[in-house]
């Protein structure tokens, strides 16, 4: 197993390494990607809208099913080694480190009634671990897409979303919602997946930036601000509060024209962690009508208002953040934002292709002077969703 995590890599060649590890071909190779949410911060646990893309960095998994109850899995990261489990007696004990997401899978489809059965894995992601691009969303959907044919259980997309949400919220114990699987199961190729939190329901926004000559920039900062779980409970608290005191069932029944009237009822602090999930659910939509009418090079603006909702009402940005994106911004970025859950992550910038190297320059320069590690740079693209390639 010689490819290095991140580099990409062939069906055949993951099908290879397959044969070179289990002595025998796999059934067949299957993908699914990561994700960049491109706009809709904190806005998916207030059931409102969330516009992701699946980006060009995919998890692919070459699998065979065994005749008997074992599970055999490795993957080309970390440290290689191969993991051995008896399936028929999956238990939270048994699903640790990262085989918790392919057998958190399992585990899902059998409390589903699915019959499942042994298998042999090999997993090769080039999503990078633990960026905020969502590493753990896209091995759960490679897995539920490869298994789901192979099984023949006959899920369709949305509910394999779904498994995939239970495998975070039950096995992994990642209180997260619908955003990540949807859009690496629902995306399709030069799009962005529009998602409605509260129905599920989801339709594809073009979002073609080769066309535009534009290109989108994760800047990860690399950093974690030690308030960040807290911080998180702490704004999901203050929305549910702020709901319960405006007597609504969730902030998503807000519009602009009632903040006046909320700006009265509520405490400040509540009132602006109100206003940036009332207004983010306004820019969401905004984007999508602007990508359908004017295509991408006209949403920078909204990009950078989101960040200014996030950075003073909200309160999740950070130092790092806000000079990835100040740097970006003053270096030829249409527009910046953070992305994420917040207090640390990664920053995404819209670029037109030419600027691209002086913005890296200028990011990495004054990550620099501020004495801070160096940040990754990632240039993304939207792809398509989960699907089998070989
Ligand atoms: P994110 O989903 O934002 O990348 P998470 O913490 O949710 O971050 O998921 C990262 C975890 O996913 C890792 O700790 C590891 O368990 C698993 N993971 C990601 N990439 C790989 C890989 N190539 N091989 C094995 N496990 C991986
Ligand atoms: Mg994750």
């Amino acid at each position: 197993m010689n490819a290095s995590a991140t580099q990409p890599i062939s069906a055949q060649n993951v099908a290879d390494t397959f044969a070179t590890v289990f002595g025998y071909p796999p059934d067949g190779v299957w993908v699914a990607p990561g994700r960049v949410n491109l706009i809709g911060e904190h806005t998916d646990y207030n059931d409102g809208f969330v516009l992701p893309f699946a980006i060009d960095r995919e998890a692919t998994v070459a699998v065979r099913l065994r005749a008997d109850q074992t599970a055999r899995l490795i993957s080309s990261y970390g440290d290689k080694k191969m993991v051995e489990v008896d399936i028929s007696t999956l238990s939270h004990g048994t699903m640790t480190g990262w085989t918790a997401y392919p057998l958190g899978v399992v585990w899902v489809l059998a409390q589903m009634g699915v019959e499942v059965g042994g298998f042999d894995l090999y997993l090769h992601s080039t999503v990078p671990s633990g960026a905020g691009l969502s590493s753990s969303a896209a091995i759960e959907c490679a897995v539920s897409t490869a298994l789901n044919d192979l099984y023949g259980a006959q899920f369709s997309p949305k509910e394999l979303v779904l498994i995939g949400q239970r495998t975070e919220n039950e096995v992994v114990g990642a209180p997260t919602g619908i955003l990540d699987q949807s859009a690496s199961l629902l995306a399709s190729d030069g799009h962005a997946v529009f998602l409605d939190c509260r129905t599920r329901e989801s339709h594809l926004v073009p979002l073609d930036l080769s066309g535009a000559a534009l290109r989108i920039l994760v800047v990860d900062t690399k950093v974690t601000h030690a308030h960040a779980t807290g911080g998180y409970a702490e704004r999901r608290a203050s929305c549910e509060l702020g709901a319960q005191m405006l007597d609504v069932p969730s902030l998503r029944e807000l519009t602009a024209a009632q903040l006046p009237e909320a700006a009265l009822r509520l405490d400040a602090v509540t009132y602006r962690r109100v206003r940036h999930i009332v207004t983010e659910n306004q820019r969401v939509l905004d984007t999508v009508v602007v990508l359908d009418d004017a295509g991408p090079t006209a949403i920078g603006a909204l990009l950078t208002a989101s960040h200014s909702s996030m950075r003073d009402d909200f309160e999740i940005s950070c130092a790092e953040l806000d000079l990835a994106v100040a740097t970006a911004l003053e270096n030829g970025a249409l527009g910046a934002r953070m992305t994420g859950g917040g207090f640390g992550g990664c920053a995404i910038a819209l670029i037109p292709e030419a600027e691209e190297l002086k913005v890296r320059d200028a990011v990495d320069r004054a990550f620099a002077k501020a004495n801070w590690q160096a940040p990754d740079f990632f240039t993304v693209s939207p792809g398509p969703g989960a699907r089998r390639i070989l």
